[in-house]
């Protein structure tokens, strides 16, 4: 265990104000005594969370990713076991060539098991495989009292629940054991299809959920009238296709700083828009492509979220239960319109009907919409406070993974049982986004 300064989040919101950072590595069977004689500790897997929740502001934090070993993996059933630390990046290359798949991959490869659970993250196969706390077997929870626990849905179940989708809050997981997903090999035959306003979108959604694993639909957030809401849907199921070379690591591009302003505006946006929609329409169709840039594109350029300046982004994700979502959406995107704040990354996406894995996750039956806006302070808040009146008013809910800005009041209405999660919090584990969304509620 070694000290090491500085782990953020990924919008770049509000970097490296913890008091003290530890490193946890192989065979760390104890929580640090400088962890537990702190007002409070909590885990870091890769700060992939864009806001607060992986954040713990004048205390500590304690990085899992040196707690990475492979424990153990049988290619015959498929049943996976390993430390919290390990990348999806670094379980995907040891698993593809044995023909099995992570059972949910969210956008980017570079996030933990860990941060996998505690986030209960979703994916393109939402709508099939529901999120990733529904294909865990079992977890060990190492509480602050010393205690051990193996967590299953038959044994500490309560725990299990809370644990999965629990933010880290209620202990150090230290292994984790899930079962993967059979594929063919390490390709994707993709199916690209245009929708011209959003309700084609809407009428489309179904049938290719029907036909394929894997949906996710880009759209245009800054288009209107007749247009609006204009998108591609891309579609894939796992394929063989041994001839496909993957595309070569290391030879990430990369945004090598961070300006000191954003280089992300409106005029630019609309650009991007109208020239990436035109491309996709007109390559429309299928393909066999590697699932790496079919899976996770944002990774091509490394540190990508440096285009957003000092000032960092936000990342605004809901869903809006089935009946609501239309509208709502339609009304959100009326909004981003008129605040001229736009976003490159606009993505839409049908989830199944399978019940959340754990207490606070976040995916469940509905539509949920993910946008990023570049942080210009009051008028950014503005936008997000308006957006959330609409999901508020719709029944739906905002992913606490990606927010550093929700109210209590908020928080509170979209997440009622926090406080079952609230009481099964181990007592030495807080976080900034937790203490910020319990504030003054009681
Ligand atoms: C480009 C991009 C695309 C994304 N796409 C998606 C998507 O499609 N779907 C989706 O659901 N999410 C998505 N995310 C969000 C990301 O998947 C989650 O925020 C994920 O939890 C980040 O994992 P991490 O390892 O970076 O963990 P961190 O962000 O560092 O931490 C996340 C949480 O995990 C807890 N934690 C980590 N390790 C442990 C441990 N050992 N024990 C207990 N708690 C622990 C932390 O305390 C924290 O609460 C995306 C993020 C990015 C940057």
């Amino acid at each position: 265990m070694t000290e090491e300064p500085r782990y953020g989040s990924w919008g770049g919101l509000q970097e490296g104000r913890s008091r003290r950072e530890l490193r946890l590595a192989w065979r760390d069977d104890r929580l640090p005594e400088e962890a537990l004689s702190d007002s409070s500790c909590l885990c870091h897997g890769n700060g992939r969370s864009y806001g607060d929740s992986c954040l713990n502001d004048g205390a500590t934090l304690m990085s899992t990713r040196g707690m990475d070993r492979v424990i153990d993996f049988d290619p015959a059933t498929g049943a996976f076991e390993c430390e919290p630390g390990l990348l999806i990046k670094e379980l995907l290359e040891i698993t593809v060539p044995h023909g099995w798949f992570s059972p949910v991959v969210p956008g980017t490869q570079f996030v933990t098991i860990g941060g996998a659970v505690a986030n209960d993250i979703h994916g393109k196969n939402h709508h099939l495989a529901g999120s990733f706390g529904s294909h865990v077997l079992s977890f060990e929870l190492l509480r602050s009292d010393g205690s051990r626990l193996t967590c299953s849905e038959s044994e500490n179940p309560e725990l299990f629940r809370g644990t999965i989708g629990g933010l880290g809050l209620t202990g150090l997981i230290t292994r984790i054991r899930f079962r993967l997903k059979h594929v063919p090999g390490a390709h994707i035959e993709q199916e690209k299809h245009v929708f011209r306003n959003l309700s084609q979108f809407f009428e489309m959604t179904e049938e290719l959920e029907n036909r394929f694993e894997h949906t996710v639909a880009w759209i245009d957030c800054l288009s209107k009238g007749r247009s609006l809401g204009r998108g591609i849907m891309m579609c894939g199921n796992h394929a063989s296709g041994s001839s496909l070379k993957a595309p070569r690591a290391g030879l990430l591009r990369s945004v090598p700083l961070t300006p000191p302003f954003t280089l992300v505006n409106a005029p630019m946006i609309r650009a991007f828009n109208e020239v990436y929609f035109q491309k996709n329409a007109l390559s429309a169709g299928s393909s066999l492509i590697h699932h790496r840039p079919f899976f996770f594109p944002l990774d091509g350029v490394e540190n990508w979220n440096r285009i957003y300046g000092r000032r960092g982004f936000h990342q605004y994700q809901c869903v809006i239960p089935h009946g609501a979502a239309e509208d709502a959406i339609g009304d959100m995107l009326k909004r981003i319109r008129r605040s001229r704040a736009g976003s490159f990354l606009a993505v839409l996406k049908r989830m199944g009907s399978q019940k959340p894995a754990g207490i606070l996750s976040f995916s469940r039956p509905g539509v949920t919409l993910a946008l990023d806006f570049s942080n210009h302070g009051a008028p950014t808040l503005e936008l997000l406070e308006d957006l959330d009146r609409i999901t508020r008013s719709s029944g739906g809910v905002v992913y606490c993974a990606k927010d550093a800005r929700m109210s209590p009041e908020s928080f509170q209405s979209y997440y009622p049982q926090w406080r079952e999660l609230e009481r099964l919090r181990d007592p030495a584990f807080n976080s900034s986004f937790w203490r910020r969304v319990t504030k003054d509620l009681s």
